[in-house]
């Protein structure tokens, strides 16, 4: 699926419409490069699971978590830019952190890319003429849920 993302608008719509279909479990892979709108995305896909306050950048802590009741399940958001090894990131404590959430990743291609996973949902931005373009692609498991 190709979606055009012209404006922060439209992100907070994709984002949205993205909420609406997380369960945990789920990952949400976000790929492509600097500047290209993946915490843009993740942020909009917290507010869609009902978190109305501030989403840090994770780049430094690497995870932020979010609970409920302020958001409608736990979600992780997490920045893997600064892992130099896939060892770091199981010292990190994923797996814990991850326990009946769903996972927002940026650059999870430096912690083993997470794409082996049946519900990962895999979103590469790109830079476009007008704003952003996303290609989505989440396989059988999101294509019944967001066809
Ligand atoms: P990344 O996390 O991929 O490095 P960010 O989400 O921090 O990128 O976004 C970088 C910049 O791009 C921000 O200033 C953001 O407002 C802008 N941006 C994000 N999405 C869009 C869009 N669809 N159209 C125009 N600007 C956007
Ligand atoms: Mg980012």
């Amino acid at each position: 699926m190709i979606v055009d993302l012209p404006d922060l608008a439209a992100m907070e719509w994709f984002g949205a419409k993205i909420a609406a279909q997380l369960r945990a479990g789920d990952v949400v892979a976000l790929t492509g490069t600097l500047g290209a709108g993946k915490t843009t995305l993740a942020r909009a896909i917290l507010r869609g699971c009902g978190h109305t306050g501030e989403v840090p950048s994770p780049t430094f802590t690497i995870i932020e978590a979010y609970d409920p009741p302020a958001t409608r399940l736990p979600i992780v958001h997490a920045d893997f830019y600064r892992l130099e090894t896939a060892q770091e990131a199981e010292e990190l404590g994923l797996d814990d952190y991850r326990h009946g959430a769903a996972l927002l990743a940026e650059w999870p291609e430096m912690a083993g890319g997470f794409a082996q996973e049946a519900a990962c949902l895999s979103i590469r931005l790109e830079i476009a003429d007008d704003g952003r373009r996303a290609i989505a692609d989440g396989g059988d498991a999101w294509q019944r849920r967001m066809p």
